[in-house]
């Protein structure tokens, strides 16, 4: 008789990081259910959570490491120590030959920490190069940076609790009920109970169909809109005085600064009505807690750091940050991509939400890796766009490209291809062998999947759950955490990378605390995590699985702050003076503006039931039933005048390149705006990248490209 047994894990795909429970029998899973004890989903799952086990057992998957002997022939399979040891030895020789800059590595918030700590320990560390870019870079560093700016820390200050709290939600460039779906739900159900919801997008999206008041923008305004909510705010004497002077600095310039956004101003330049607009401004007022969510309609732009930094603005003004049911919350993309960015696998990051910019967290760092002190450098790149452009100029001779599909995503994508053509050696580690990405690798080295190793997962609200292992990966697939500790002991680096277990590799993240920002999670041991999931800050003698909102001066975790007068401030910012900061950000327009030539706005996202480019979510029969496949939507007007019909073929033409996509007619985009998603490429068909047509200007704090806008023309095939 089958016996099954159960396994507790967490859904690999959206940043809302929902638990799940596997059930298992002879190495398959048979089913997944929803974690009715995990305090994100309460056992509510999406289309693709509920699916995600299927493919693991798809054909595809690497079985093995796979080298090409030159480029464009055929892969070889080889076996996986053989391919370890040629990978090793060819980034030897690059070193030795070129120097640590002449290697880099682009990276994936869907990795475990484990696995993103150990490459970031072996760019930085051992390698000795800051040339560590992630998908990141595309999701949520503008988010981050403008974080950094305002309160002094990446990442939200509150948790999803906030959500059962609020009176209004303020989404703005996220369709939460698309891309973030069970988090919706917990949205929906307060609305349910009252709460307001307010919805800014160019795109009367199904998250818009359940707003209280739908606003649709005019792509890349947003900042005159916030700025706007800001200055109604103040002559409604909606803002909160004893915070501002008590929580903040930087308040004296705002309201000058503001006298430029009067509503009737900022309606022609939003396109919003002025009514809507004061209307907003009145419920943000009265509502006394209220929340504000966003994601990549606000990050990915040219002045993505700013748009933080003005929604920071609005609640430090009304005092609504930091108590329950208040707060800015940005909407992770990936499963992984806060842990990530706490294990600063990103530009100048450091494990422990730390920087190589800041003497005493290297200084911190290299006791912890037992290094010499001045081991890590502090020059620093400008992003994953000129990462690829180094390649292409011969300075960056290696890449390792670990569970991301570059060739797909990355904006104005020829750079990427032109990249990887002209670097010496590119090395892939993915799950499935045939990738746009693989295309392009010398070596190809088999990762295991999610369910297929032991690991922990960080969500959006500072959640970590642990996956638990349910199966055996296929062949020879490794862990990506335990290949990459295999290469750098093949480097010579193997009295820092000798790991026996996942387990011993967090046991060292552990240690990277910082009391600044509170991040912590010395609490939360493997053995705490199999039992139940656990948000930091998470001190080490701490019995409390949950610490719902940042910055408490508290003591649990960061620095204690003590007034002249011997009494405590409610709140501490991660800033050097404690304080929130205003920052006035100017409206200003995206970097590429219509024309004649070009005289339509392509913004680009994602579908509800795929996900990213298709490695798992496009193998799976439901879920191509329910999304099947590319378009381009365009109004109806403008489809009228350029004489194109539903589902005729239309030419997508960027000054950088073109894709076919075949066309919706829908009144759901504004007159003069187009909406493609970006989740079918080469496998699928010619011309079907929206990432040849997309810009690669990126923001000059955050290095996040500009993916929402660029200009365009339509013409019928
Ligand atoms: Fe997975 Fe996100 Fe759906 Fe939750 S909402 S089941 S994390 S894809």
């Amino acid at each position: 008789m089958m016996t099954t047994h159960k396994v507790k894990s967490v859904c690999p795909y959206c940043g809302v990081g929902c638990g799940i429970v596997l059930e298992v029998s002879e190495n398959r899973v048979l089913k997944v259910t929803g974690d009715k004890e995990h305090p994100t989903n309460f056992g509510r799952l999406c289309t693709k959570g509920i699916t995600c086990a299927q493919a693991i057992a798809e054909s595809g998957r690497m079985e093995h490491a796979y080298i090409r002997s030159a480029r464009g022939v055929e892969p070889r399979p080889f076996g996986i120590d053989e391919a370890i040891r040629e990978t090793a030895k060819r980034l030897r020789a690059i070193l030795d030959e070129h120097g640590p800059d002449a290697i880099s590595f682009y990276v994936s918030g869907q990795m475990s920490l484990e696995a993103q700590y150990l490459i970031n320990k072996l760019a930085k560390g051992f390698v000795r190069t800051n040339n560590i870019e992630s998908n990141s870079r595309l999701c949520m560093a503008s988010a981050g940076s403008g974080y950094k700016l305002s309160l002094g820390a990446d990442g939200p200050p509150g948790s999803y609790q906030d959500m059962d709290r609020t009176n209004l939600f303020f989404v703005i460039g996220a369709n939460m009920a698309d891309c973030h779906p069970i988090l919706f739900q917990r949205v929906l159900d307060r609305v349910k109970a009252g709460a307001k919801l307010i919805v800014v997008d160019p795109r009367r999206n199904a998250t818009a169909d359940k707003a209280s008041l739908f606003m649709q923008i005019k792509p890349g305004t947003d900042l005159a809109l916030l700025n706007g909510l800001l200055h109604l705010l103040v002559k409604n004497g909606h803002t909160d005085p004893a915070f501002i002077a008590e929580f903040t600095s930087g308040w004296e310039v705002m309201p000058s600064f503001l006298e430029d956004y009067p509503p009737d101003q900022v309606s022609e330049i939003t396109g919003i009505p002025e009514a809507d607009i004061r209307q907003v401004a009145q419920w943000i007022g009265e509502s006394h807690e209220w929340m504000s969510c966003w994601t990549m309609g606000l990050n990915q732009s040219t002045h993505g750091t700013w748009h933080t930094n003005a929604i920071c603005n609005l609640h430090l003004a009304t005092g609504a940050i930091c108590r329950p049911g208040s707060g800015p919350f940005s909407l992770t993309g990936q499963p992984n991509a806060m842990g990530g960015r706490e294990m600063g696998y990103i530009g100048p990051g450091l494990p422990g939400q730390r920087s190589v910019l800041v003497e005493a967290d290297r200084h911190f760092i290299e006791d912890m890796w037992s290094i010499p002190r001045g081991s890590l450098r502090t020059e620093v790149g400008t992003g994953t766009i000129s990462m690829f452009q180094s390649m292409q100029a011969g300075e960056i001779k290696a890449c390792w490209i670990i569970c991301t599909n570059p060739v797909t995503t990355v904006p104005n994508r020829k750079n990427v291809i032109a990249g990887l053509q002209a670097a010496e050696l590119v090395i892939t580690q993915d799950a499935f062998l045939e990738t746009e990405t693989n295309r392009y690798a010398d070596i190809m080295l088999p990762g295991a999947l999610w369910s297929e190793a032991e690991g922990v997962m960080i969500n959006s609200e500072r959640n970590l759950t642990f996956m638990q292992k349910a199966v055996n990966p296929p062949g020879e697939a490794m862990p990506d955490w335990q290949i990459i500790a295999r290469v750098a002991c093949e480097m010579g680096f193997a009295a820092s990378f000798t790991y026996s277990t996942s387990a011993d590799v967090y046991l060292e993240i552990q240690k990277a605390w910082n009391p600044k920002t509170g991040y912590d999670i010395r609490g939360a041991s493997y053995e705490r995590l199999r039992e139940t999931s656990i948000q930091w800050p998470c001190a080490p003698d701490s019995e409390d699985d949950r610490n719902p909102i940042r910055y408490l001066n508290n003591g649990i975790s960061q620095n204690r702050k003590e007034n002249a007068d011997g009494t405590h401030p409610r709140l501490v910012f991660a800033t050097e003076s404690g304080k929130g900061i205003f920052l006035a950000r100017p409206f200003l327009p995206p970097s590429e503006m219509p024309n004649s030539e070009y005289s339509f706005v392509l913004n680009t996202g994602r579908l509800q039931h795929q996900w990213h480019t298709l490695t798992k979510t496009g193998k799976i029969a439901m879920l191509n039933k329910l999304n099947p496949g590319p378009f381009i939507e365009i109004h109806p007007e403008d489809a009228l005048m350029i004489g194109i019909r539903e589902k005729d073929l239309v030419e997508v033409r960027s000054r950088r390149g073109h894709a076919v996509l075949p066309a919706v007619i829908s009144e759901r985009v504004r007159q003069g705006n187009c909406f493609a998603p970006f989740h079918w490429n080469d496998l699928y068909g010619e011309n079907l990248a929206i990432n040849e047509v997309t810009h690669d200007a990126v923001d000059p704090i955050s290095f996040q490209p500009e993916l929402k806008f660029c200009a365009v023309s339509l013409a019928r095939c």
